[in-house]
C-alpha cells in the first residue's frame, strides 16, 4: 500500500498514536509530527521514539516531510494545518486515520453519522451485538480509534464505527455495508466555511457504498428523502411516524415500534417500554433497531436491549431532585439542535443554563421554543453576548462568571416542579477541559446544594 516509502502521521492525540503504532506495527517506516508541546505529549513521544518512530513536538518544520509517501492524518487537525498545506504542494496524497484503519479491518462494518446521537446509537448496536455473540468492535469518534482495533478484526467480526464530519471528510475507498446518517442540522460552522460544506462531508458516508450495502436515514428530515435515487446501497429509513409505502425502515405506529421490509411487518419493541428518554432517543432507538434487523439479528435481541439500554453519561442524563427542582445533566449537548430537543424533552418550567465556546449557528432557530417553555436563562462563557441578543427581549437572561455560580443562581430562582437544565448549546473548551468536566462541575455544584437544602415554594 505505501511502496515502501516513510508515512508521516499528523498529529499525537489518541488518532495520531494509533494510528502510527498500526503502520509500525505493519512494518512501514513512520514518523509524526505534532505542534503541541505538552508533557502528555513528550510522554508519548517517548512512547513512539522507544518503539523506533521519529517525532517532531512543538511545531512543524518542512523538511520533516522529506521523503514522505503518504501523509496520514488525524481528525482534529484542520485542512489549513502547515504539514497539509506542504502535502498539497508536493503532491503528497493525504489520508485520515479512518481511512487507515479501514484498509487494515476486517468484518462487516456499521458506520454511524449524524450531528447528535452518534455515541448513543453506537453504544445500543454494540450492545445489541455483543448479545448476539458476535465477535464486536465499538469503535471510532466515540473513544477507540478504528487503527487500534483494526489488527484484531477478521471476516466475522462487527465493526461498530462512530464516526464524524472530520473523520468522513478525509475517507477514499472507506465502504461500510451498513451506514446510518442520524439528523444534520448547524454545527462545526467555525471549521466549515459553510452548512453545505458540513452536510456534503457528512453525506461521503455513503459514497462508495455498492447495491449490497445499505444505506439508513432518517425520513422526519426533509433532506434525506430526496437523496434516496443518488444512494447506490438499499436505502432504509426511520421515522416517527408511518413510513408511506415506497419507504422500507422502521417507525412508530399505534404506540409501536416496528420494521417493514419486503411488504411484511415486524414488531421491534413498544414505544411505552424504552428505556431511553426523550423524542431524540425515540429517533435513536428506531435508528438502532434496523443495522441489526437488516444483518439477521434475532429481534428479541433488539428488542431487550432497546428495553434496558442505560443512557449516557451527560446526555439529558438527570441528576438529582432537590427542594422539589429537578436538575438535568445535557453537557454533552454541544450545538442548538441537541439543546432544542433537551427543551422539548423537559416538563415545564425549565430554568436553562447555557454558553460556552461558540460555533457560530443561528441560536434564534429556537427562539420560539424558548419563549413557550424556559422562564429564565444563565449564560456563561464566551458565547454569553451571542446568545443574549439571539434571546434578548423573550425572558430575563442573566450572566454567570462560572457554572457553580449559575447552578446557585438557578436553583435560587427556581420554584418547586421546576426543572434546571444545563444544556449549553456551544463547545466546553473556554472553560474546561472538555463536556465531561463540565458535566461533572454541574453535577457537583447539584450535590453541594443538596448538602444545604432549602424548601421551595409551589410554582
Ligand atoms: P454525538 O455522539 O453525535 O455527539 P450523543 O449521543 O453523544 O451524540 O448526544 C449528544 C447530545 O445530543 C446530547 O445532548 C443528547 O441528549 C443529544 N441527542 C442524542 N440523540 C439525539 C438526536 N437523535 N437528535 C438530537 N439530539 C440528540
Amino acid at each position: 500500500m505505501f511502496d515502501g516509502k516513510p508515512v508521516t502521521v499528523v498529529g499525537l492525540g489518541v488518532s495520531g498514536l494509533s494510528a502510527a503504532r498500526l503502520l509500525k506495527g505493519q512494518g512501514v517506516q513512520v514518523k509524526l509530527t505534532d505542534n503541541g508541546a505538552s508533557p502528555e505529549l513528550a510522554q508519548r513521544k517517548r512512547e513512539l521514539e522507544a518503539l523506533g518512530i521519529e517525532c517532531e513536538l512543538g511545531g512543524h518544520t518542512e523538511a520533516f516531510l522529506d521523503g514522505t509517501g503518504i501523509l496520514v492524518v488525524s481528525p482534529g487537525v484542520g485542512d489549513d494545518s502547515l504539514p497539509l498545506k506542504w502535502a498539497r504542494e508536493r503532491g503528497v496524497p493525504v489520508m485520515g486515520e479512518v481511512e487507515l484503519g479501514y484498509r487494515f479491518s476486517k468484518g462487516t462494518i456499521i458506520a454511524i453519522s449524524g450531528t447528535n446521537g452518534k455515541s448513543t446509537v453506537t453504544s445500543i448496536l454494540g450492545e445489541i451485538f455483543k448479545r448476539s455473540g458476535k465477535k464486536t468492535f465499538v469503535c471510532g469518534n466515540i473513544g477507540l480509534p478504528l487503527t487500534s482495533i483494526a489488527p484484531d478484526t477478521d471476516q466475522d467480526s462487527v465493526i461498530v464505527l462512530e464516526i464524524s464530519s472530520f473523520q468522513l471528510a478525509r475517507i477514499d475507498t472507506f465502504r461500510p455495508a451498513v451506514a446510518i446518517m442520524l439528523n444534520i442540522t448547524e454545527d462545526h460552522l467555525d471549521r466549515y466555511s459553510d452548512f453545505a460544506g458540513y452536510e456534503n462531508a457528512k453525506l461521503r458516508i455513503f459514497a462508495n457504498q455498492t447495491d449490497s450495502d445499505h444505506a439508513i436515514l432518517n425520513y422526519d428530515q426533509t433532506r434525506f428523502k430526496t437523496i434516496k435515487s443518488s444512494l447506490k446501497a438499499k436505502a432504509f429509513y426511520f421515522s416517527k411516524h408511518r413510513l408511506p409505502k415506497e419507504f422500507e425502515g422502521a417507525y412508530i405506529e399505534n404506540e409501536e415500534l416496528v420494521v417493514r421490509k419486503g411488504g411484511k411487518y415486524i414488531w421491534i419493541a413498544s414505544k411505552d417500554s424504552l428505556s431511553l428518554t426523550g423524542e431524540h432517543n425515540l429517533e435513536n432507538a428506531l435508528a438502532a433497531s434496523l443495522p441489526p434487523f437488516v444483518l439477521g439479528v434475532d429481534p428479541e435481541i433488539i428488542k431487550a436491549v432497546l428495553y434496558n439500554f442505560k443512557t449516557l453519561n451527560h446526555r439529558f442524563e438527570m441528576v438529582d431532585t432537590v427542594g422539589g427542582v429537578k436538575f438535568i445533566d445535557d453537557s454533552k449537548a454541544t450545538n442548538i439542535d441537541s439543546a432544542r430537543k433537551a427543551i422539548q424533552s423537559s416538563p415545564k418550567w425549565i430554568i436553562l443554563i447555557a454558553g460556552g465556546k461558540d460555533k457560530g449557528g443561528d441560536y434564534r432557530v429556537i427562539a420560539k421554543l424558548i419563549k413557550d417553555k424556559v422562564k429564565s436563562i444563565f449564560l456563561i462563557g464566551e458565547a454569553k453576548e451571542r446568545i443574549a441578543k439571539a434571546f434578548s427581549g423573550l425572558i430575563p437572561i442573566s450572566f454567570s462568571e462560572t457554572l457553580e455560580a449559575a447552578v446557585n443562581s438557578a436553583y435560587g430562582s427556581a420554584r418547586n416542579g421546576d426543572t434546571v437544565l444545563l444544556s449549553p448549546m456551544c463547545s466546553s473548551f473556554d472553560m474546561f477541559k472538555d463536556y465531561k468536566e463540565r458535566g461533572d462541575v454541574f453535577r457537583r455544584a447539584v450535590s453541594d446544594i443538596k448538602s444545604k437544602p432549602k424548601q421551595k415554594k409551589n410554582a
